[in-house]
């Protein structure tokens, strides 16, 4: 996957919603939550017109062009906004959507729970990861046991039974100590369980669409993929 090296908060501008990709600095700095945008209601096109700067207008030198969405963007919009807001690329979130179509069941509540069981979104949910992003890193560099052995695929599945640690070794370093000073704030699904002791995380449940932590309307995405 092409990798986005550009500013960050610009994707959430993009999506006009907190998609929280830099961790710590997304509750205490985020422009998105600046007095400009007080009471500003996410995705609503009154308020973007009457916010001026608003830093949630779409990016770019055309973010004051006012039209009414029309089908597809508005299915290509939530498709985006989900897509991103795990980090996956393009192939990577049809081939889940894919999945989730094989499977039986709701195609889109599939999807979600294909997303929130993906290894490095558990990290990150687990609060050993403060972004999506840094819990990928993490994945990728090896810290990550899933039941005792080192998994550094970022798209791993846990299952329900699973249990999620760091190495030993990585636990030392000036990263973690970092990251473990803030186990108390994490706020953990239902489905997941965690050992601030033992730094391990145990998978109670197979997650579903309720369990997503991004509110998204899943029947666009499944549209956008149906066409
Ligand atoms: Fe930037 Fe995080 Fe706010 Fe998004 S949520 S705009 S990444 S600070």
């Amino acid at each position: 996957m092409a990798r986005y090296t550009g500013p960050v908060c610009r994707i959430c501008r993009r999506e006009s919603v907190k998609l929280f990709l830099k961790g710590e600095r997304c509750t205490t700095k985020c422009p998105l939550d600046g007095p400009r945008n007080a009471g500003a209601d996410t995705g609503s096109r009154g308020s973007r017109r009457s916010a001026g700067t608003d830093k949630r207008t779409p990016p770019g030198m055309h973010k004051q062009r006012r039209r009414k969405s029309s089908e597809y963007a508005d299915q290509l919009r939530e498709k985006q906004k989900a897509r991103k807001f795990y980090g996956v690329g393009e192939r990577q979130f049809q081939k889940a959507f894919h999945e989730a179509d094989r499977r039986s069941g709701p195609t889109g509540d599939n999807l979600f729970s294909i997303m929130e069981s993906r290894l490095d979104n558990v990290v990150h949910l687990l609060g050993l990861g403060r972004s999506r992003p840094e819990a990928r890193q993490i994945v990728r560099h090896g810290h990550v046991l899933v039941n005792g052995h080192k998994t550094d695929i970022p798209s791993y599945q846990v299952k329900a039974g699973d249990t999620i640690s760091i190495q030993q070794s990585s636990r030392e370093t000036e990263l973690f100590k970092t990251i473990a000073e803030g186990f108390g704030n994490a706020r953990r699904p239902n489905w997941l369980s965690f050992d601030a002791d033992t730094w391990t995380g145990r998978v109670l449940s197979k997650p579903g669409l309720g369990d997503a932590t991004l509110p998204v309307r899943e029947q666009l995405v499944v549209e956008y993929y149906s066409r």
